[in-house]
């Protein structure tokens, strides 16, 4: 959905749409988006920049870290994004301004691209690690099994390389 901005009069506009799921594509391999995605908030004009405030809800899915089982991520992203026009994005002016408060982006052809917003935002509210348990064993470095379902044995062959090299150290010592 696009925020036409040759429509927006006064000083200011409310916004709400709804995503279904598989609207929103993440560009990133172990996250998802998985229920519903809704976003509302309020558009301003502030000289040449159009300014955006507003909440994005939604539920995203992170792969674990260890064992890459999927991690449901509720979530709860607050926005406020300013929106430049891209002939005045280069000067440095404007970049230093909102350098500190707020997010800043770039417009075109007099509309905003709010599926675009809706991306940045939920990919901004992600964690950096997820597990699906604090105590998540994860995958078997040696075979891929899942070490929280079964014990596959491979523990001693693991540890076997390290003695190993254990072995060969004792032996040039001698
Ligand atoms: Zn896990
Ligand atoms: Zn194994």
């Amino acid at each position: 959905m696009r925020i036409e901005l040759d429509k927006l009069q006064g000083d200011g506009l409310r916004f709400a749409h709804n995503y279904e799921a598989d609207e929103i594509v993440l560009d990133e391999e172990h996250a998802r988006i998985v229920k519903p995605t809704q976003i509302e908030g309020r558009i301003e004009r502030k000289a040449s920049e159009y300014i955006l405030r507003g909440k994005i809800t939604a539920g995203a899915q992170v792969d674990c870290d260890r064992c890459l089982k999927a991690v449901d991520v509720p979530v709860e992203q607050n926005f406020e994004v300013a929106y430049v026009p891209q002939s005045e994005y280069a000067s440095s002016e404007t970049a230093e301004l909102h350098a500190e408060d707020m997010d800043q982006s770039v417009f075109s052809e007099n509309s905003i691209d709010l599926d675009e917003l809706v991306r940045e935002q939920i990919m901004l509210s992600m964690p950096l690690r997820a597990l699906c348990n604090e105590e998540c064993k994860g995958l078997c470095p040696v075979c891929g099994a899942d070490r929280n379902v079964e014990d596959c044995g491979c523990e001693s062959k693991e540890i076997d390389p390290r003695w190993a090299a254990l072995a060969a150290l004792k032996e040039d010592q001698d």
